[in-house]
């Protein structure tokens, strides 16, 4: 116990002792995450390769990171090459810097750097993070989100804009040189605005700004938040391990991080449409609707953004303006098609953990995006809409014998109608004796009449399930559905030279009149249905 007489040591004291214990323990035997030590490999710091040579390598093209940017983000075309270029500048910069410094040991005082800060105008589900990460990922830089609500709303201004610089510390595995030429992306910038009556929000937005210029500009942001006490005991404790070697250095400059801001400014558009009709006379009275696009922010002014309620300084640390335009549903289904991180992989991944092997059919690709355009969230929807449409099939699929969805328009149009088959299907005691039979059932097909049909799961279902309600063999009831198709499929095959044909669930309720339509198409040319397959997907 202590003696009562006994008094607490002097903060400079304590320090001295906490030093001085930190300096004889064996360095590396006390971990402390992003501090000193590399969580990731256990090693000290001074013993890591530097990662943030790679910057200093840095030998991309515009051209080279939009290339990348592509097969991921569909259209933002502007943003894309803008971004591309204000990140080649940046990095390019970095590493002249660099190259001068080894060689003359010295920075010219010529070397002046105006730097490329982004403004991204655009709404919500757009692509706007999406570029960043992706431009930080090729890079090798480390990267922070955060949105600049959180700076206004919390009672001090200053702290937590800090935090952000710090984060991209931890990013880097607590690298702080690689950290220092990190990418900060705050969203939601206008929310920063300062707009006349709102005194209190003005207050704390323009309080924001002015911390947020400081840091674009330049400014040594302490590693450890000086409000977090262990956040200082760490610190402390890193410093007390150094033995000998250089002072570590306990400040990030912000000189070379790159800020990328963003928000939707709605109301933007109207200011920048209402100055453009003043200067024109007749086109005073016209206050019609436009969305912020491409062409309207060529005529965006500085003077605007001023307008809007920024800090004519802040506006002015943001040269580079780029506007992403809302997304249409030719757009979405883009993504859904070509964008490398689709939606579509990760649902037939998901699919696929249960052993079903999920098919997004180019009909539901279609009306999938035409709901999703309509929710205003951009591609953000895609998600929302897949997953309200398909919850029940990925509820009530997984554990049947279901090894098969085609998702399709009809799908998408009828999910109780399907979802029943589907049922069907999963009850099915025997689906391996109904495939046996379809099987002997399109063998002996193929040696009558030199087609080849094929059946998918769910028209097996059907079909097995309709002869068990009629007390039949499978066999005995594509014997007779089917009695009659060869002589459509002979024409088609003829005019197109297909000599497979499949079906699905929507052609063998009544094969026939499906295939007259599939027949007249298949004399219409090459381009009149050649292609088509008698399921009704239409040819490329
Ligand atoms: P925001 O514009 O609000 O920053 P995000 O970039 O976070 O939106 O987009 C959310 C998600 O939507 C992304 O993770 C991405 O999967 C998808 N997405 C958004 N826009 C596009 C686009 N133009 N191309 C491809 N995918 C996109």
């Amino acid at each position: 116990m202590a003696d009562d007489d006994e008094k607490p040591p002097k903060p400079e004291d304590f320090q001295k002792m906490m030093q001085e214990m930190f300096s004889k323990m064996p360095s590396g035997s006390f971990v402390v995450p992003g501090m000193g030590v590399s969580p990731e490999k256990g090693l000290p710091e001074e013993e890591l390769p530097a990662k943030a040579d790679s910057i200093f390598e840095f030998d991309y093209l515009p051209r080279d990171i939009k290339a990348h940017l592509d097969r991921f983000v569909i259209r933002q075309d502007e943003a894309k090459k803008a971004l591309s270029i204000a990140v080649c500048d940046h990095y390019n910069h970095a590493k002249y810097r660099r190259t001068m410094e080894k060689e003359d040991g010295k920075l010219p005082e010529v070397l002046e750097l105006q730097k490329q800060n982004v403004m991204v105008v655009g709404p919500t589900g757009v692509g706007k993070t999406y570029l960043v990460k992706h431009i930080a990922e090729l890079i090798g830089v480390p990267f922070v989100k955060a949105d600049a609500t959180k700076f206004s709303e919390t009672g001090y201004v200053g702290g937590d804009v800090d935090d952000l610089v710090r984060e991209l510390v931890q990013r880097a595995d607590g690298d702080v040189e690689l950290a220092e030429y990190g990418i900060v992306y705050i969203d939601e910038i206008d929310k920063l605005a300062s707009k006349g009556g709102m005194i209190g929000r003005d207050v704390s937005g323009r309080g924001v700004q002015t911390t947020l210029l400081k840091l674009m500009e330049e400014t040594e942001v302490p590693l450890s938040n000086p409000m977090d006490i262990r956040g200082q005991m760490q610190a402390m404790m890193s410093m007390g391990r150094g033995g000998g070697g250089e002072p570590k250095k306990d400040t990030i400059n912000t000189r070379h991080i790159l800020f990328i801001v963003s928000g939707a400014f709605s109301g933007l558009e109207k200011m920048v449409q209402r100055r453009l009709s003043a200067g024109q006379i007749g086109f005073g009275a016209d206050q019609s609707e436009v969305a912020m696009n491409e062409e309207l922010f060529q005529q965006l002014e500085t003077q605007d953004l001023i307008d809007y309620g920024f800090e004519a300084e802040f506006v002015g640390r943001l040269p580079v303006r780029v506007v992403c335009e809302k997304l249409k549903a030719v757009d979405l289904e883009n993504i859904l098609k070509f964008s490398e991180g689709s939606l579509l992989r990760q649902y037939e991944r998901e699919f696929e953990a249960y052993g079903i092997r999920a098919r997004f059919e180019e009909s539901a690709i279609r009306r999938v995006s035409e709901m999703a355009e309509k929710e205003n969230t951009g591609a953000r929807a895609l998600m929302t809409v897949c997953e309200r449409l398909l919850r029940d099939f990925k509820f009530e699929l997984p554990g049947t014998s279901v090894t098969e969805l085609t998702i399709d328009a009809d799908l998408i149009d009828n999910r109780e109608e399907r979802l029943k088959v589907y049922r069907e299907l999963g009850k099915l005691v025997d689906v391996e004796k109904a495939r046996a039979e379809m099987d002997t059932f399109c063998r002996g097909f193929r040696t009558q009449h030199g087609v080849d049909l094929v059946f998918t799961d769910e028209a097996l279902a059907k079909l097995a399930g309709e002869a068990a309600e009629q007390g039949r063999s499978l066999l005995q009831l594509c014997g007779q559905r089917f009695r009659d198709v060869q002589f459509g499929l002979k024409l088609i095959q003829k005019n197109t030279g297909r000599t497979s044909f499949e079906f699905g669930v929507e052609s063998v309720e009544d094969p026939d009149k499906y295939l007259s339509d599939m027949v007249v198409r298949s004399y219409g040319g090459p381009a009149g249905g050649a292609e088509a397959a008698p399921d009704g997907t239409p040819g490329p």
